[in-house]
């Protein structure tokens, strides 16, 4: 007979005992607020999560959700927390992980941008216990960067200001919002060209907010502008429509046709995208967002990391993903910015330049930190109940 021993051991005993969350609401720096068919972004009401082990090992979390992406905020989080998902984990052990994202799904229907703030920090302790980085918990790294880009949206100065802003945090990738009123969209692009220079990567967002007509005639308008992708093109539910916009010449991405793993198979089996958008909020956390990847690049489709205004814990979460993910796609950067959409971030910046996390305007980048890699500031993990 032998027995489990040493840290993995205890790791597999551990389980969860405390389940604490806070909100916050940081404001989107005005220059970079983000417009699109979608709305506007300019205030994020998010929630930050912190569980403990039965042996003291910490994860954190973050919802990053709005109520027009997923009809899911802060105090909806807080609610089915309290309600549902709290009393459903607590004394449950770690391991396996997808054990507990199992159990909030038979607790808890949707949410699934909640159910991700805690699988979040469910991982984050798993690769913790380990002593690992969360991509090689989740099977990776694949690589060690990746490419970003960051959205442009408005016109005329308001557009230059945000690109300037943009190229001043070090961002050389763009992709710009269009969906609305077709004569704006391309004068927005036309603009945006002009100031990136002729060679700059330019992408763009329809957020579902063209007809399939209309989205015929923007790329037809804006194609001596050079788009790089087109990203939902016509509304999430139209999947004839999105394959339809494959024949135009562009990478298309499907972004709001994608949440979890069903929509994707969806999408697969009606020819619908390219590229898939992958969200850590819309597939429900990390190992879920890993597993979409997966499956996607099992049916030849490469995926990108879409962000929802995440801010540093929902960064790094977004950035552990990308580089264990199969597929990802290295010449579409993906959108990992929330960090520098903010006034003031959430993380104890030590740790962010102590090797957890790098992130510039250029790339996301994971270090040899264990878990996500970074450290909230000091007066949220005390808000948090952490007595470090
Ligand atoms: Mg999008």
């Amino acid at each position: 007979m032998s027995s489990v021993t040493g840290t993995a051991g205890g790791l597999r005993r551990a389980t969860i005992a405390e389940i604490n969350t806070v909100k916050i609401n940081p404001t989107v720096r005005p220059e970079l607020v983000v417009s699109g068919a979608r709305g506007t972004h300019d205030v994020s009401n998010f929630l930050l999560i912190r569980i403990v082990t039965s042996d003291g090992v910490e994860g954190i979390g973050e919802v990053s959700a709005t109520l027009t992406w997923s009809g899911e905020d802060s105090f909806t989080a807080e609610r089915v927390i309290d309600a549902a998902l709290r009393p459903a984990l607590i004394g449950a052990p770690l391991v396996p992980v997808v054990a507990l994202e199992e159990r909030m799904d038979r607790v808890l229907a949707g949410n699934p941008f909640t159910k991700a703030g805690i699988a979040t920090a469910l991982w984050d302790a798993y690769a913790r216990g380990l002593g690992v980085p969360l991509a090689v918990a989740l099977g990776g790294p694949l690589r060690d960067e990746i490419r970003v880009k960051c959205s442009l949206s408005g016109n005329g100065d308001r557009l230059e200001t945000g690109y300037r802003r943009a190229r001043d945090a070090g961002f050389e990738a763009f992709k710009i919002k269009i969906g609305m009123d077709l004569d704006g969209d391309v004068d927005r692009l036309r603009q945006a060209r002009d100031l990136a220079g002729p060679d700059a990567f330019i992408g763009l967002d329809a957020n579902g907010g063209y007809d399939r007509d209309t989205a015929r005639r923007a790329v037809q308008r804006m194609a001596e502008y050079d788009p790089a992708f087109l990203e939902q093109p016509v509304q999430p539910t139209d999947l004839a429509g999105m394959a339809a916009m494959r024949s135009l010449g562009l990478p298309i991405i499907a972004d709001e046709s994608v949440f979890g793993t069903a929509d994707l198979m969806a999408v697969i089996a009606a020819g619908a995208a390219d590229v898939i958008s992958l969200y850590i909020g819309k597939s429900g956390g990390p190992g879920r967002a890993l597993q979409m990847a997966t499956l996607a690049a099992a049916a030849g489709i490469g995926v990108i990391i879409g962000s929802n205004g995440e801010l540093g814990v929902g960064a790094a979460a977004q950035t552990q993903v990308a580089v264990a993910a199969p597929g990802l796609r290295t010449d579409i950067p993906s959108d990992i910015i929330g960090a520098h959409y903010y006034q003031q971030d959430v993380l104890d910046q030590r740790e962010v330049f102590g090797g957890g996390l790098d992130l510039t305007g250029l790339r996301a980048r994971i270090g040899d930190a264990p878990g996500l890699g970074v450290a909230l500031r000091a007066d949220l993990a005390a808000a948090l109940g952490s007595r470090a």
